[in-house]
């Protein structure tokens, strides 16, 4: 796939979110699937839009056999892929603050949450556990009857444009903040669709996640850019002044937005509000995760926990760290995982995040001098990848990212304690996986790995210089995921 430039602007063409008509120049085309996708900017506010609109796929009815196995309780490997790593949590505990934050405290529980759109309802929980809101939720896919099974929430299955006379009802009786994650983008005529809901409610805020179409870097690697164009899915990909202009053209004088990644995290309010700052958003995200690591449902209260660790990890969180120590000490060493791998224990009994998990376990172990328990951690990502790639080649690739970073780790603590040849062994392993498409490692983690070879090569006797760059690599190191943690 490539992107290309040579097409024509479009006459007539209508921006979804400035309003804008008239001709729209063409920004860049690209082939997906044999598909040819263009994409138009739009002159006033730059948001880019699909011309011809892509029709989405017709509204697939879920099988109603599919709704009674997740209401009897079966969960089949790919929904126990979902909870445990499929999804992210990491936008959630931004959007539900900052659609709260215009409203004072004590006013809160006289309006309702509305979270549509919700998946598994993951927002409508944290709103409901930790600010006791009135939630409404609603989401049109089988994940919504799968959060309304774990969760207990009562989620309605419909689209937005299709509100049932329930929900409907429901909406008039009480002032709303409208919880839009990951579907304006969607909707052919989104400023139509909201203007029908506030005829039907009093909307006091809109908090809404959406790609950001002014982050879409075409120099970029296309496999970065592809969930954020997501042709065929998405239809428009607003910028900053879209959204500000869009929140206007509903009636919400007040604007705040933030950018994470290439999201934007916008919110069009009726009162002023601010932003919650870094510190509340991450603690409460903590509680969140900490509170659903308690949940009945192992896959759930595991996925939870997984996604707790590298935030704990990175941020020296000492007492969260013993709690979720005890926790995995609880589960397993990791030999026994290792020989319950090695006698084929399957997928169903053994957790999709377990190499993640064993990373984030070595790093701990490594930064507070367990080197020993460190090692066997990484041996467990060792094994847990293999399996991985011959099992389920699509859910590895997170699983062998840490791999390669977990060599590196290895390495350098081996290499602290003098041992060279241990060292040079996993480097040379990492290193020569540089051919290959699936087990490969990236460019960068080939570049640190090849800066070590030549200081362990070069080493003996060199002990003080090998561990200042140890600590200069691992500080980038933890620099960089630290960022990529707030971002992603
Ligand atoms: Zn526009």
């Amino acid at each position: 796939m490539q992107w290309t430039d040579a097409d024509l602007p479009v006459a007539d063409a209508r921006c979804r979110y400035c309003r804008h008509q008239g001709d729209f120049p063409h920004w860049k085309s690209f082939t997906f699937e044999n598909r040819r996708f263009s994409l138009y900017r739009c002159p006033s506010c730059a948001s880019l839009i699909y011309v011809p609109l892509e029709i989405l796929a017709a509204a697939q009815k879920i099988d109603l056999a599919e709704i009674a196995r997740v209401q009897a309780g079966h969960i089949e490997i790919g929904d126990k892929y979902y909870l445990e790593v499929g999804y992210s949590t990491d936008h959630i505990a931004l959007c539900v603050l900052a659609a709260l934050a215009g409203v004072p405290r004590a006013e809160q529980q006289r309006h309702a949450f509305v979270d549509i759109g919700a998946g598994l309802g993951l927002s409508s929980y944290l709103a409901h556990r930790q600010f006791g809101m009135d939630t409404i939720t609603v989401e049109p896919s089988l994940t919504g009857y799968l959060g309304s099974r774990l969760l207990g929430l009562d989620v309605y299955p419909a689209y937005i444009e299709d509100l049932p006379a329930s929900v409907l009802e429901r909406l008039a009786s009480k002032p709303t903040l409208l919880h839009l994650n990951s579907v304006i983008e969607h909707l052919r005529e989104p400023a139509e669709v909201i203007r029908a809901l506030i005829a039907r409610t009093h909307i006091e805020a809109i908090a809404a996640i959406v790609p950001d179409g002014g982050a879409i870097d075409p120099n970029s690697s296309f496999a970065a850019m592809l969930p954020y164009l997501a042709p065929g899915d998405h239809l428009h990909l607003p910028t900053e002044a879209g959204m500000r202009q869009f929140f206007e053209g509903l009636g919400f004088p007040i604007f705040a937005m933030r950018r994470v990644g290439l999201l934007l995290v916008a919110v069009g309010a009726r009162q002023p509000m601010t932003f919650p700052d870094n510190s509340e958003v991450e603690s409460t995200r903590n509680r969140f995760l900490r509170d659903l690591t308690e949940h009945p449902n192992p896959m759930l209260a595991g996925g939870a926990a997984g996604r707790l660790l590298p935030h704990a990890v990175l941020a020296r969180d000492e007492e969260m760290l013993i709690r979720l120590r005890q926790l995995y000490a609880e589960r397993g060493t990791p030999q026994s995982f290792i020989a319950r791998l090695q006698q084929g224990a399957g997928w169903n009994e053994i957790p999709f995040n377990l190499g993640p998990t064993a990373f984030w376990l070595a790093v701990d172990a490594y930064s507070t001098g367990r080197s020993a328990e460190g090692h066997a951690w990484c041996d467990l990502i060792e094994v847990c990848a293999d399996r991985l790639v011959t099992d389920y080649p699509i859910y590895a690739s997170q699983t062998l990212h840490l791999r390669n970073e977990s060599r590196l780790h290895r390495a350098h603590n081996l290499a602290a304690a003098g041992e060279w040849n241990a060292a040079l062994h996993w480097v040379d392993a990492l290193i020569g996986s540089a051919g290959d498409r699936t087990l490969g490692a990236s460019t960068d983690q080939i570049e640190r790995a090849q800066a070590l070879r030549v200081a362990l090569v070069a080493a003996p006797g060199k002990l003080g210089w090998l561990c200042r760059l140890r600590r200069v690599v691992l500080a980038r190191w933890r620099e960089r995921s630290l960022r990529r943690q707030r971002n992603s």
